[in-house]
């Protein structure tokens, strides 16, 4: 995190959306994974893969990606990356690993049920 000086505050801050860190991104179509810097926030949020030339996703710098041949789990990474879930913070891999990938073998479309649930249950701030 970049920390720059405020004149307002008198004191050191931390910048939001810099290029703070080096993120892990990911290319389905090639089922490619690299590393690059996070684009400030007033740039395009993409990246392109070096492999393919297809537009690249940032999965955060947690991201492990799945071996090549592993198409199932790319299909299930993919559906992650469809609804917005990123591995940019420990708390999201630990919830990742322990409420969406629990069997490790499940489909992509029971993958994306198990998301729609619970993305229905933090809406109603309900239970499952
Ligand atoms: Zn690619």
């Amino acid at each position: 995190m970049r920390k720059v000086w405020s004149e307002e505050l008198q004191t050191v801050v931390a910048q939001a959306d810099t290029r703070d860190y080096r993120s892990r991104w990911a290319c389905f179509a090639c089922r490619t994974a690299f590393v690059r810097w996070r684009p400030a926030a007033d740039e395009a949020r993409m990246a392109i893969c070096p492999t393919c030339k297809a537009p690249a996703c940032d999965m955060g710098y947690l991201f492990t990606p799945p071996p090549r041949r592993d198409q199932r789990a790319w299909a299930r990474m993919q559906v992650l990356a469809d609804h917005g879930i990123r591995f940019h913070r420990t708390g999201s891999v630990a919830f990742i690993n322990a409420f969406l990938l629990t069997d490790g073998v499940g489909s992509a479309r029971a993958l994306d049920q198990a998301v729609v649930r619970w993305k229905k249950c933090w809406r109603s701030g309900g239970t499952l």
